[in-house]
């Protein structure tokens, strides 16, 4: 494995020396760039025996990373949450995955946009040790995945269609939806339970009281009388989008409103929308079949956030991903 260095020459060089594919992207792995085929965990790793990791996603707009400080901010919570330790500064992570970004820039068409991840693992376990001990450190990759545009481009034609699965989201007092961690079987059973309803559907779980949460990967808003409401911070992952909906509605005048939404509310809202950093925001044609509004892909305040997203970030966005429906 060979390191990246900024003084000594650029990863594609480095990497390409210690045997990088043509076209291979490269990532952050315990200490290096190498490689992504060089990406080996091992089998006794915690992240993959028992979900014992933590993780977090940005992504570009146009090429440029967008709030990197904040997610890893929300990543050091998290990292604090669980009681695992990166081995390195808030600064430093910021730092390699705008390293690891750099890399793998030259491998992104013109039109196209990556994901950029960071993943921390307890590390691998000790054979013959007991259940805490670990062999070294906590595990660290930073990665970059293009972002799935073309699939997801029929969404901003038509709406998400949203089901409500009978499975319900992990309650906080079991383990705090606020930190993002590898343990996302909860949300994984609840998207079979909504995908063998509808594959194209998105589920979004109730919490244990029977209020609204949110998805595999996104967050939920309501839209009523001109009023924004996004279910309590304590049930949900503090999404990054989800933040920047609450500000842009601030910038555009409408009011947002924290509080528990039940399925009367979510069935008669005139505008649902989900937001998550690969979607930003997306409108909500459907809940559990109830037409939201008059059915069509996003209400007027949705498609107001939608532009004052893309204003933000500046990148048509939403341009970006309806383009794929023609290709
Ligand atoms: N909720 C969960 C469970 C998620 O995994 C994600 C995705 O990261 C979100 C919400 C949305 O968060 P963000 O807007 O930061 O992508």
């Amino acid at each position: 494995m060979t390191s990246l260095s900024a003084e000594t020459g650029s990863a594609e060089t480095e990497a390409g020396a210690s045997g990088r594919k043509p076209g291979e992207r490269v990532a952050y792995f315990n200490g290096a760039i190498v490689p992504e085929s060089e990406v080996r965990v091992p089998f006794r790793d915690r992240g993959f025996k028992y979900g014992d990791a933590v993780f977090d996603m940005t992504r570009t707009f146009g090429h440029r990373i967008f709030k990197i400080e904040e997610h890893i901010a929300r990543f050091y919570n998290s990292l604090k949450y669980v009681q695992i330790d990166p081995g390195m500064t808030q600064k430093e992570m910021v730092a390699h995955s705008e390293e690891v970004l750099e890399a793998n820039l030259p491998l992104l068409g013109p039109d196209d946009d990556y994901w950029v991840g960071q993943r921390v693992s307890r590390g691998v376990d000790l054979v013959g040790g007991d259940m805490w001990e670990t062999a070294g450190g906590s595990s660290v990759i930073i990665e970059c995945a293009p972002l799935p545009l073309k699939p997801r481009a029929r969404l901003y034609r038509d709406g998400i269609d949203v089901w409500i699965p009978a499975i319900r989201r992990t309650p906080p007092e079991s383990l705090s939806p606020r930190a993002k961690s590898h343990n996302y079987l909860n949300l994984i059973m609840a998207d079979n339970e909504a995908k063998a309803h509808d594959p194209e559907s998105w589920a979004i779980l109730l919490d244990t009281r029977g209020f609204l949460s949110e998805g595999i990967g996104s967050n939920i808003f309501t839209i009523k009388d001109g009023v924004m409401y996004t279910p309590h911070p304590q049930y949900v992952l503090g999404g990054i989008s989800r933040e920047t909906a609450i500000e842009l509605a601030a910038k555009i005048d409408v009011p947002v409103v924290e509080k528990d939404i039940d399925m009367f509310d979510a069935t008669t809202a005139d505008e649902v929308f989900l937001t998550s950093t690969s979607l930003c925001i997306c409108g909500v044609r459907s809940v559990q079949g109830n037409q939201i509004g008059d059915g069509s892909p996003h209400g007027p305040i949705t498609r107001a956030l939608m532009d004052a997203y893309a204003e933000l970030v500046k990148y048509d966005w939403m341009g970006q991903y309806l383009k794929r429906l023609e290709e």
